[in-house]
């Protein structure tokens, strides 16, 4: 009897305890709704109790930036979201909030050469396709008309080229096992990682072939997941329709993330990360390239030209320079390189008195 009474009480704990968990859920995805509105963003999702984790990305406004800036052909946009999608979620390799930078390279004897694509950690993408101007490819599947990324690709290798800021970068080469580029992540993460995952990439064009959406999921196994929560885990993303499908329902990422990780396994949302096209290109660095063309290049670019253009190969940026401002920028790169000698030699001497 008393056992009975004591168990009421604790019962009715739960219930407002679950009850206050939800509205706290409730609340932090209206905030992301709020404070992100259509702009593009990640976040990480885990279950409360198993070293699993989730991400889900909408990366829409930057494929189609990506698209605007490269005059991408509606395939070469198909192409390249894919890319940007992967390599933000690789992005997960390195650390939030840092410069560290993760890229991803997919190069292929098909007719779009390569595309590859940079991400830092604060979520900055920019990239580049080799051949911007691939006509569409389809293939039929179960009766559907479907865009054909693998045959624009073709058969060739992805690279992840991870700087973290400490010297060498790491790269890490896998050959192309679908050239549908999710299941070709989820095989290199597997395979140099060694992070057992699954991933899916939607991009879906709309009637003018210009992005209606674009934005993808992956799960990450971390080792020690029990067999209970990856079966149910398996299942929700067997049932998951494609995330393009998804996206266009006007599902968010967290939205995704969560069908993912279903309730029984108690799920958290953790990390976020706001995405956007950016290319931190800057009047220094072009001055660098310029400083460093032969001066017979130079010579031979004004013999016809008023101008010396340098575009920026990930933004379209174009810096223009006279010859005269060419001489300056030459002379000064001159004086520079023989103060750094100068200051080199003062410091060897201190270092090696011998
Ligand atoms: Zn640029």
């Amino acid at each position: 009897m008393a056992k009975e009474e004591n168990k009421k009480p604790q019962e009715e704990q739960i219930n407002q305890l679950q009850d206050w968990r939800k509205k706290i859920d409730d609340q932090v995805k209206q905030d992301l709704k709020d404070y992100f509105q259509e702009r593009d963003y990640v976040v990480m999702a885990v279950p409360k109790e198993e070293p699993l984790r989730v991400w889900a990305v909408r990366a829409t406004n930057t494929v189609r930036t990506a698209q605007r800036i490269h005059n991408l052909s509606p395939m070469a946009a198909a192409v390249m979201g894919r890319a940007i999608v992967g390599a933000i979620l690789l992005s997960s390799l390195i650390k939030h909030g840092t410069n560290q930078k993760i890229a991803l390279k997919i190069e292929g004897d098909g007719p779009i050469g390569y595309v590859y694509v940079e991400v830092d950690g604060k979520g900055r993408v920019r990239g580049m396709v080799k051949n911007p101007d691939v006509p569409l490819l389809t293939k039929e599947v179960n009766g559907k008309k479907k865009l054909d990324i693998a045959a624009a690709i073709g058969n060739g290798t992805l690279t992840v080229i991870k700087d973290l800021g400490m010297g060498k970068p790491y790269v890490g080469v896998v050959p192309l096992v679908s050239g549908e580029i999710a299941q070709d992540i989820a095989y290199y993460l597997a395979q140099s990682e060694q992070i057992p995952s699954a991933v899916g990439i939607g991009v879906k064009l709309d009637e003018n072939g210009q992005i209606k959406v674009a934005g993808g999921w992956m799960v990450q196994e971390m080792g020690g997941t029990s067999e209970k929560a990856l079966k149910v885990i398996e299942e929700a993303v067997q049932k998951l329709p494609p995330v393009s499908e998804l996206l266009e329902q006007g599902k968010r990422p967290e939205d995704i993330a969560l069908m993912i990780i279903p309730e029984e396994l108690n799920p958290h949302l953790l990390g976020l990360k706001e995405i956007e096209y950016y290319c931190p290109c800057n009047e220094d660095m072009v001055k660098g390239v310029v400083a460093g063309l032969p001066q017979e290049e130079i010579d031979e670019i004004f013999k016809d030209n008023e101008y010396l253009e340098v575009k920026c190969h990930f933004c379209g940026k174009i810096y223009r320079y006279t010859k005269q401002e060419v001489d300056k920028i030459k002379e000064e790169a001159k004086q520079q390189m023989e103060q750094n000698k100068k200051d080199g030699e003062t410091e060897n001497g201190k270092d090696n008195p011998t």
